[in-house]
């Protein structure tokens, strides 16, 4: 192995927070394997990329061309392979969020690169990178290697833990040539959830299941999500029901989250379900079946009726607070 590259991605002033994750899995694997590891942004700035100093990167890379200012994943995959060569870097690690399941695989390609998304472990061992991966929706985790020489990697998002490490990033800029070609389809718009915590993000989730019979009932979701300043989730049954948008699904066809409170109120606790929230660090189950399967993996369980315990449980966070 000889350089690692760490993808970063911007939002708002700064990055995103999987970005730091995966600065920290990147720094981890660089000091381990005795390595350097540059950042690389696609259209951000220099400000933005620095931002990650506070999590141990010392240099990053900004891949410039214009057709940046209108989003184009294709395109995206295209800068980042050309830093990748340029850089010479044979590992290169993404978020496996929305964007990285993405376009790691197309960067995987054109790199030639072994491709593996959704790690939830890698460590350096025996000259190679060891890594796990959960499999059949969560129920049996794999550790395999990439025996290719070009290797990458999308690491589940809020499982890595991001650990400061005090340092400054030297930025410098790469020129990349993106062609219309490159282009595949571009983004023209975009309809924001204003002031709504994407799931994917947050680090409280209040989720809902078919037990809160009905749209009109889901206020009881967000007043406790409100009160603990978490974001809304939703099982697939309710989001099938057309009782919340698919933004909110968590699960095997949905989201993957891995909070530090996941509470689960009227969700029975099906596979699926369990597939995109099962490595939250406290999980808390109301459900008025005491044999409901989400009792298995739950930290508290609640046996109860969730029309009389969500209200209850609001009042009670709003007096702490
Ligand atoms: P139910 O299974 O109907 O459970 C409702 C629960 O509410 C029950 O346990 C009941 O005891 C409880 N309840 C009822 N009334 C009350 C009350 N008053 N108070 C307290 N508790 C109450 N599901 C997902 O969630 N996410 C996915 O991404 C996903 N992907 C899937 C992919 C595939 C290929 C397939 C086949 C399925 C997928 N599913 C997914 C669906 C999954 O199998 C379940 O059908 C779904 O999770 C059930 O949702 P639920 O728990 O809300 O509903």
């Amino acid at each position: 192995m000889k350089k690692i590259l760490v993808v970063l991605e911007s939002q708002g002033e700064g990055l995103k927070r999987s970005s730091f994750e995966v600065v920290t899995a990147g720094k981890a694997l660089a000091d381990a394997a005795g390595i350097p590891m540059v950042g690389v942004l696609v259209g951000g700035n220099e400000a933005q990329a620095q931002t990650a100093g506070a999590y141990g990167l010392t240099e990053a890379v900004i891949a410039q061309n214009d057709a940046f200012a209108n989003y184009s994943s294709t395109a995206v995959a295209e800068g980042i392979a050309q830093v990748a060569k340029a850089e010479d870097a044979d590992v290169v690690l993404f978020s496996a969020n929305a964007a990285g399941l993405e376009i790691a695989p197309r960067v995987a390609v054109k790199i030639g690169g072994g491709y593996v998304s959704d790690c939830v472990a890698a460590d350096f061992a025996d000259g190679n990178i060891t890594i796990k991966k959960p499999v059949y929706a969560g129920k049996a985790q794999i550790t395999c290697t990439i025996n290719s020489d070009v290797k990458v990697l999308s690491l589940r998002p809020n499982v890595f833990t991001a650990v400061n490490a005090d340092a400054a990033t030297a930025c410098r800029t790469q020129a990349v040539d993106i062609t219309d070609a490159h282009k595949k389809a571009v983004v023209t718009s975009v309809a924001k959830n204003e002031g709504k915590l994407d799931v994917a993000e947050a680090d409280v989730i209040v989720s809902g299941g078919r037990g809160i019979k009905g749209p009109e009932n889901y206020n009881l979701i967000e007043d406790l999500a409100d009160a603990l300043d978490g974001a809304v989730g939703a099982s697939r049954a309710v989001v099938d029901a057309g009782w919340r948008p698919h933004a909110e699904q968590v699960g095997q066809t949905g989201k993957t989250v891995a909070p530090s409170l996941y509470i689960a109120a009227g969700i029975s606790g099906a596979v699926q379900h369990l597939a995109g929230m099962a490595t939250s660090k406290v999980i808390v189950a109301i459900n008025k079946d005491k044999d409901a399967p989400i009792f298995k993996v739950c930290d508290y369980g609640v046996v109860g009726d969730l029309f009389e315990v969500l209200p209850q449980l609001t009042e009670k966070v709003k007096a702490m607070k």
